[in-house]
């Protein structure tokens, strides 16, 4: 592709502003604009001028179809496809799209998890159109990004909270703008994620029951060569996948997602993709759509797309670095240090926000990126363990402590820090040097959440740290606007909260045992698995967070907590089962027929009078290794049927119980796939999966 053609694809299939502009009377735009800006409801007439600007556009580029597009509450999006198709009297059809079907779908919710939300007999949901999200075109299909709710009014889907948690942090950023005297009347939040996946054969991938099923590999003995080499990262990329990067990118770039770098990860055959920051909840739509289109063009390049957290053990697993701000509607950075005594004060304000936040819901960030799939990749020693801790550099450290302890900064060899008297040094924003084990890293303008799995929408995650860092700033706010003198009220607030925080600040190496004994003398938490993270979900602290916001009400905790729970449970389930049915009809008859062979081979060497002991010994190792392999099948079995019943039981079970089952069984078939020839397994092996060419 030229790169000339770029500009012009870039957002040729989204509706946005300039086709908005072009296509919209002026009126219509304002009220749109309007819309956008301040979150008011759309007049039914303008939305009928909309919808049919829409669809007109639309069916020039080819769609027949529109669609509701949302984000239920399992991982995936999900669509409903109406045609524009309306029949006429006269027994022809015109193309019709009213401003209802635009603003308001309906949807059969009945088969979208809702933990106890929505009473069968109450199937219908519906689903409202997000203007603050572009509508796209896929597929032919005119896509309207849109919220999906129950008829009584609860949540169920992702975006929903989402908005409301970034209609939070606004408020009381805004409130504590205005104590700065600054007059802003919207600040978003800001999410740029990082997106890392795997590609591999797809005429591999179909012979592999665990990766069709379960998105990893259940089985698979440590190939010869895995990442210790260090020459994947940065190296060279092969042209079939660069082929494959070069498609993905302008399929990305023509639904208006700024696909920027394109990388090799850490593991063979392991990539990356990040894209421009954006406002988080199109940064998570257009996450959402990211995955979908990886996956689609890899099967064009006859590539399958892993977006599973551990596909393979032994190498590095896939996860999503949430990119995370706070801009003002002026176009203000909150996280910029800034280069003014009074822009430092406000900064180390938001700083010590976010810090208190962190510190304060830790649980509720481990548990927005808990999973199945996750607790491999959490606490292994690739990703930041599953105590989140956070970084802000040697600087910023440096300047917490004087702060806190009332002692001269000492690079800038001035008096004790003060805030809003005395700036701040250069807190430089490069790169080279930050700490990579740490799971919330502050990067220079920004910080960085590394514990999100690859495969999870980024929703929940924003959910949390804007709930969370929107309360520590209505504390700030409620005590500041009291205050009679604002500046040592401020400098006692940010010693004081930093104090009492400081204990989630770590720069040292996450990754160590000594801060995981460190971490619990802090008395951080360390949440090791999901059911044990989940647990906390609707621990009363937390129900009172998101209720102070508007954000969840009780009952829509309790039914993520339930359904995350259960999706847990499912995920192991499935995998044990596909474990048993690798282990019976390939594996194990694999084993029985290669030692079989060499049986056979003994037998004919001795029938003419030749010993074979080589043979001999095998056919026993063998025989051997395949008892062992029939006995924890024979006990993986067992561990699925006695699966308790009620949702955390079994989840826990699953964890204790069904888990070390699958990785005793996984052992010995292992060893026995070292030692049994190459023809006779039944799959393909580490090797092959990763090092195709
Ligand atoms: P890397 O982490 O690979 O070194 P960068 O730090 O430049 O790369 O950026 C990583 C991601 O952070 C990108 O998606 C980028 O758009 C995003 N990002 C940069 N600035 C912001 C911001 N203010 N808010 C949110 N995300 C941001
Ligand atoms: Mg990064």
């Amino acid at each position: 592709m030229f790169v000339t053609r770029v500009p012009e694809l870039f957002g040729s299939m989204v509706f946005n502003e300039v086709v908005m502009k072009e296509r919209l009377p002026k009126d219509v735009y304002r009220a749109l604009k309007q819309t956008i800006r301040q979150g008011t409801a759309l007049d039914a007439q303008i939305a009928g001028i909309i919808a049919n600007a829409m669809k007109d556009w639309a069916i020039e580029k080819g769609a027949t179809h529109y669609t509701h597009w949302f984000q239920p509450m399992t991982g995936i999006t999900a669509e409903k496809h109406d045609s524009f198709i309306s029949p006429c009297a006269d027994g022809t059809v015109i193309m019709e799209f009213s401003g209802k079907e635009l603003i308001k779908g309906e949807s059969d919710a009945s088969s979208f998890p809702s933990g106890g939300l929505r009473a069968t007999f109450e199937a219908r949901g519906y689903t409202a159109w997000d203007p603050t999200s572009y509508a796209f075109i896929k597929d032919d299909t005119l896509c309207i990004p849109t919220a999906f709710c129950s008829y009584t009014g609860e949540i169920l889907d992702k975006k929903t909270p989402l908005l409301r948690s970034m209609d939070a942090i606004s408020r009381q950023a805004c409130r504590v703008l205005r104590l700065f005297g600054k007059h802003v009347s919207r600040v978003t939040t800001t999410v740029g994620p990082e997106q890392e996946y795997f590609l591999i054969d797809k005429a591999d991938y179909k012979k592999r029951p665990d990766l069709i099923i379960t998105g990893r590999t259940l089985f698979g003995a440590k190939p010869p060569k895995g990442q210790e080499m260090e020459d994947h990262y940065f190296g060279s990329i092969r042209p079939r996948v660069k082929a494959y990067m070069a498609e993905l990118d302008e399929e990305l770039w023509k639904v208006g997602i700024c696909a920027k770098t394109e990388h090799n990860e850490v593991a063979p055959s392991q990539h990356e993709m990040a894209p421009i920051y954006a406002t988080a909840n199109i940064a998570t739509d257009h996450n959402q759509l990211t995955m979908e289109i990886m996956k689609k063009v890899a099967d064009r390049h006859g590539f399958v797309c892993l977006l599973h957290e551990k596909p393979f053990e032994g190498v590095n697993g896939s996860g999503k670095h949430n990119n995370w701000s706070i801009v003002t509607d002026k176009g203000e950075n909150l996280l910029d240090p800034g280069s003014t005594p009074m822009e430092n004060a406000q900064f180390l304000l938001f700083l010590t926000a976010v810090i208190k936040a962190v510190d304060e819901y830790q649980d509720l960030l481990r548990i927005s990126v808990a999973s199945a799939g996750n607790d491999h990749r959490l606490g292994a020693n690739e990703a930041p363990p599953a105590i989140v801790s956070m970084y802000v550099g040697d600087e910023l450290a440096a300047v917490i402590d004087s702060l806190v302890s009332g002692t001269d900064y000492r690079a800038t060899g001035k008096r004790s820090m003060d805030i809003g008297v005395t700036a701040l040094p250069a807190i430089p924003q490069d790169n080279s040097d930050r700490n990579r084990t740490s799971p919330f890293a502050f990067t220079g303008n920004k910080f960085e959440f590394r514990m999100p799995g690859s495969s999870f929408n980024i929703a929940c995650t924003n959910i949390m740290i804007n709930t969370a860092v929107a309360d520590a700033l209505m504390a700030f706010a409620d005590e500041l606007e009291k205050a009679e003198d604002f500046e040592s009220a401020l400098s006692t607030l940010v010693r004081r909260e930093l104090a009492a925080h400081r204990r989630i600040l770590f720069n040292g190496n996450g990754y160590s045992d000594s801060w995981r004994e460190e971490a619990e003398k802090r008395g951080l938490l360390n949440l090791h698995s999901t059911p044990e993270a989940l647990v906390h979900y609707t621990d009363a602290k937390n129900v009172g967070l998101f209720a102070r916001h508007g954000v969840y009400t009780f009952t829509e905790m309790k039914s993520r907590q339930d359904i995350n729970m259960e999706e847990y449970a499912k995920v192991i389930h499935i995998e044990a089962l596909t474990c048993l049915d690798m282990l019976n009809r390939q594996i194990i008859p694999a084993c029985i027929t290669y030692s079989g062979e060499v049986a056979k081979t003994v037998a004919a060497k001795a029938s003419i009078g030749v010993d074979a002991p080589v043979e001999k010994a095998k056919v026993s190792e063998l025989t051997e290794l395949t008892a062992k392999l029939m006995e924890k099948e024979a006990a993986l079995s067992a561990t699925v049927t006695a699966e308790p019943e009620e949702i955390n039981a079994r989840a826990m079970y699953a964890h204790e119980t069904i888990i070390p089952a699958m990785e005793a069984a996984r052992a010995v078939a292992d060893a026995l796939e070292s030692r049994v020839a190459k023809a006779y397994w039944p799959f393909p092996t580490y090797a092959e999966l990763l090092y195709y060419v």
